[in-house]
């Protein structure tokens, strides 16, 4: 069959020729996919509304040599709640793009999907830090990378004390016996470290009921950022737009 249908989450949409657009998506049924949607730039098209970046749609791909195209598409959910605060649209970006780099494609996983899809239901401005920092542990997760909070990554030992150091290149905590000044490590709290075990735990709609602290929030931003970074091997790009909006 050339033509098939897809349950996307639109992660980005970049300019081509004409009034072409290539947009990355990622879907239920086949995981994330580059595909090319022909003159929807035109005020005339009938795709536009269903490839808006951070909107859910269903789409009728077809098959092309190089690249599938976008035949025909319907929004199903655009998330307006998102839209509404120049935080809300950053950290859609954000969340779209962690999923764009730790996803390979044509590998569907279905949990990355539903992730996403509830991170971007409930994502509103006001709530925006602690679901993001939910998100990229969950999803860090279910792609391999599964941070170690429990006991010390080199005795397996549970870590004690008022204060634990995180090490992103062994992905875990350390115990004071083990650790040395030579790892980079990054200093958290205890109180931190069972909010981290929480932002992993907890279900997406259930997130906005999590308070957390500012210095606890530094050293969890520190944390996961690293974590990302190291597992990335580079900045995330919108990581510097979020940034300016603090
Ligand atoms: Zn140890």
């Amino acid at each position: 069959m050339r033509e098939y249908l897809v349950d996307a989450i639109i992660l980005k949409s970049v300019r081509a020729r004409d009034a072409d657009r290539i947009i990355t998506l990622y879907t239920k049924q086949h995981g994330k996919k580059r595909v090319m949607a022909h003159g929807v730039d035109r005020a005339v098209s009938k795709k536009r509304g269903s490839v808006q970046p951070f909107s859910y749609s269903k789409l009728l791909l077809r098959r092309g040599r190089e690249i599938d195209s976008i035949d025909q598409g319907e929004p199903i959910e655009i998330f307006q709640d998102l839209r509404q605060s120049l935080e809300g649209l950053a950290t859609a970006s954000y969340l779209a793009e962690l999923v764009d780099n730790f996803t390979s494609e044509d590998d569907p996983d279905p949990v990355v999907f539903n992730l996403l899809l509830d991170a971007f239901t409930v994502l509103k401005g006001d709530c925006s830090e602690v679901l993001s920092w939910a998100f990229e542990l969950k999803l860090l997760s279910q792609v391999g990378y599964c941070p170690c909070l429990e006991e010390c990554v080199f005795c397996d030992q549970p870590v004690k004390g008022d204060k634990v150091f995180f090490l992103p290149e062994q992905g875990g905590v350390v115990c004071n016996n083990c650790k040395t000044a030579e790892v980079p490590a990054i200093l958290i709290s205890l109180g931190s470290l069972e909010s981290l075990k929480a932002l992993m735990r907890w279900e997406t709609r259930m997130l906005h009921q999590i308070r957390i602290g500012m210095s606890a929030g530094r050293e969890i931003q520190a944390m996961i950022r690293a974590f990302t970074e190291y597992h990335l091997e580079k900045k995330m790009k919108s990581c510097n737009f979020i940034d300016l909006l603090k």
